[in-house]
């Protein structure tokens, strides 16, 4: 599964929001999380994460903060 979510987006969902190109090695859950959900365990939503932004915007997330970050022109960007 996880497999299969990286071949389709082999890029980092967060890093791609602020014009970084990284390669993806994580998926996360998006949507709050999978909280031992079965169904969306399997089904998602999910996102490809680069190691780095998989622990640190997707914790954040997943503790229900808005994540910001600054893109290449200086503007925040709300990365979700
Ligand atoms: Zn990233």
């Amino acid at each position: 599964m996880r497999h299969a979510h990286l071949s389709l987006h082999p890029l980092c969902h967060w890093c791609m929001m602020q014009e970084i190109v990284t390669e993806a090695t994580e998926v996360h859950h998006a949507d709050g999380g999978h909280k031992g959900d079965v169904t969306k365990f399997w089904s998602g939503p999910f996102i490809s994460t680069c190691k780095s932004c998989h622990s640190s915007v997707g914790q954040q997330q997943d503790a229900g903060r808005k994540v910001v970050a600054y893109g290449v022109d200086g503007y925040p960007i709300e990365l979700t």
